[in-house]
């Protein structure tokens, strides 16, 4: 998506250790007109098929899957971290590794809001490895619900996430791909689509 690979050319920061700062209008501040336009861009991609909830992780997938909600008409529901490893019989549990935190979390979601009648699509802000949407498939085969496909903001195309979840013949929608980026020039490139 033109715009988004625009805006992550301008306002985007190359940190070393291959992370990618957009905080200036996805983690921190959210710049909403933009989630508007990807919103619309997923609903393109996905036209056809059935969908009846947008699931995300906490913290930074919210923003944007609540916007994807929106204009899905849909509800939103975002899978919560969790301190304690209380095994109940109310949530789905699954765990997590964080690429930008190096810690494992616990992930749950309530058996009222997911289940075997729900048609998911999955929103995140980044790919990376993988782990997170990993956790979040868990969780939507858990609840016996049927995956849709996953919507992702920025791939960062040089790590082994997109490729793995490709792989599983899931419908994987990235609106900016990161090939190679380079903290010391600022360099940036983006896969043609
Ligand atoms: P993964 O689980 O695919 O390795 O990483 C995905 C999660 O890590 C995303 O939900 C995102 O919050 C975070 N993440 C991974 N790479 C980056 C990055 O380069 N920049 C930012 N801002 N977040 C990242």
């Amino acid at each position: 998506m033109q715009l988004l690979e625009e805006r992550i050319r301008k306002d985007g920061i190359i940190r070393e250790g291959n992370v990618l700062k957009v905080d200036s209008f996805i983690n921190h501040q959210m710049d909403i007109e933009l989630f508007r336009e990807m919103a619309k861009e997923w609903k393109r991609k996905f036209e056809g098929k059935k969908i009846n909830k947008i699931l995300t992780i906490e913290a930074s997938g919210i923003g944007i899957a609540a916007i994807v909600a929106a204009e899905f008409g849909v509800p939103v529901v975002f899978a919560k971290k969790s301190m304690s490893i209380n095994l109940d019989h109310d949530n789905y549990h699954t765990r997590i590794e964080s690429f930008t935190h190096k810690k494992i979390y616990e992930v749950i979601v309530s058996k009222k809001f997911l289940g075997p009648n729900d048609s998911v699509l999955i929103i995140d802000d980044f790919l990376a490895n993988g782990c997170a949407l990993e956790g979040l498939l868990n969780l939507v085969e858990e609840a016996g619900a049927s995956l849709a496909g996953i919507g992702i903001a920025i791939e960062k195309g040089f790590q082994k996430g997109g490729e793995i979840i490709r792989a599983k013949g899931i419908q994987l929608e990235s609106l900016a791909i990161v090939d190679t980026m380079d903290y010391t020039t600022g360099s940036i490139t983006f896969r043609q689509q």
